[in-house]
């Protein structure tokens, strides 16, 4: 019966990771999956959630029961405040609530159910490019109708924002827009605070519907309230809104699938029936989430002391991803490569989109064990002292080739 099924393509990030790992060359280097590494390229495992795992192993009332079908309330308020901000009115006036979730992606699955199942909307925009599950989440979830919009300006390694702004401005009205909220991914470069007052302003004459995507809060700027300006000011701004959490990379949590959705309405008195409605969608997909993950965030973010440990390594790690970027640009410019380097310090986040043509990356898996993708991206905390040098004299060697 099953001679139907037919082989589909690899997924290219996990497919760099297995050829990584498969791979026996001393010097290989894994720039292709988005999750962090230490100094020493190991993974990393936040000392608070250590802490706090140690805690719960010991804790007897921690049970295995189920889990309310939308989460840990203390979890999803906590996390809708770090979003919104503590003194948000939208939180205090009871129009902004939170669900937890299968980590970003089971938000982003979530809230684009909602929005097609319940809200009627077939259409979609994502930027091109943007993290490559996005269409696919949207299209799953009922969206007939995916659109792109531009974003990035390949010749000047920038945003093409006149681009996006045209773009938006010929949507079909009641299309949502997916915009990353911080540290875009791949590029690294998101739109400044008054390009930001452009896309609402257009979103709002056009009535977009903002759809935020927010994997990376503290990733960009080591500070959690600056990672959230776009969605606050939209909020600010009036716009009804969902936003997709994650706590994969700035808790480190990735498998243990530790998400949020919130959700920003006008009218408080809708509340519960979204909640039910929610409560239907997530019954049928999942039943109801896992629970680890989201008490160690939970009890970190209801703990002042807890919470500022966090903060310092959400610190450490973006410091590190700054001086990784600093030194593979100085180490490029020693041995005089080719072209202007300055975008590997200007992008934010996790990622660099390089500019490094698919044959160029390409060269740098087959001549150097350098896994990236091949749209040039690299994860620059895949970097450290140690490999910074042979990474630039292998960009170098394949620019002049
Ligand atoms: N959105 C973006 C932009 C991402 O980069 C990622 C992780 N790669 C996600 C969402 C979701 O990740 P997760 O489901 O692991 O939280």
């Amino acid at each position: 019966r099953f001679e139907v099924v037919q082989q589909g393509p690899p997924i290219e990030v996990f497919q760099l990771n297995r050829m990584f790992l498969e791979d026996p060359h001393p010097s290989k280097v894994n720039l292709s999956i988005g999750a962090y590494r230490d100094e020493n390229g190991k993974p990393w495992v936040l000392p608070v959630v250590r802490k706090m795992e140690k805690q719960m192993a010991n804790d007897e009332t921690l049970l295995h029961e189920y889990l309310p079908v939308l989460g840990i309330e203390q979890f999803s308020a906590a996390s809708t405040a770090m979003l919104l901000g503590e003194d948000s009115p939208a939180i205090a006036s009871g129009r902004a609530f939170g669900v937890q979730t299968l980590s970003g992606t089971g938000s982003l699955r979530v809230g684009a159910e909602l929005l097609n199942k319940h809200l009627g909307y077939t259409d979609f925009y994502y930027s091109v490019p943007t993290w490559d599950n996005h269409r696919l989440v949207f299209v799953n979830s009922g969206f007939t109708n995916p659109h792109t919009y531009r974003y990035w300006n390949a010749q000047d390694r920038a945003i093409d924002f006149d681009g996006l702004i045209e773009d938006l401005r010929s949507a079909p009205e009641n299309s949502v827009v997916l915009l990353h909220a911080c540290a875009h991914n791949p590029t690294g470069i998101d739109p400044t605070q008054e390009q930001w007052e452009k896309i609402a302003d257009v979103m709002e004459e056009r009535k977009l519907f903002p759809f935020f995507d927010s994997a990376y809060q503290g990733f960009a700027s080591g500070d959690l309230d600056q990672d959230a300006w776009a969605v606050r000011y939209f909020v600010k701004r009036g716009f009804e809104l969902v936003c997709a959490q994650s706590y994969a990379k700035n808790f480190g949590l990735y498998n243990e699938r530790v998400g949020n959705l919130v959700l920003v309405i006008n009218d408080a008195s809708l509340v519960p029936a979204m909640k039910s409605q929610l409560t239907w969608i997530v019954r049928g997909m999942y039943s109801n989430p896992p629970a680890h993950g989201a008490r160690i965030v939970a009890n970190v973010l209801a703990n002042k002391q807890l919470f500022d440990e966090w903060k310092e390594h959400i610190k450490l790690m973006s410091a590190r991803v700054i001086q990784m970027r600093e030194a593979l640009r100085a180490e490029l410019i020693k041995l005089g490569t080719p072209g202007n380097w300055d975008h590997i310090v200007k992008q934010i986040g996790l990622f660099s989109y390089t500019g490094l043509t698919q044959r160029q990356a390409e060269h740098l898996v087959q001549e150097y064990h350098i896994y990236l993708l091949k749209s040039g991206r690299i994860n620059i905390c895949g970097l450290n002292p140690s490999n910074v040098e042979y990474m630039a004299k292998a960009m170098n060697d394949a620019v002049v080739k």
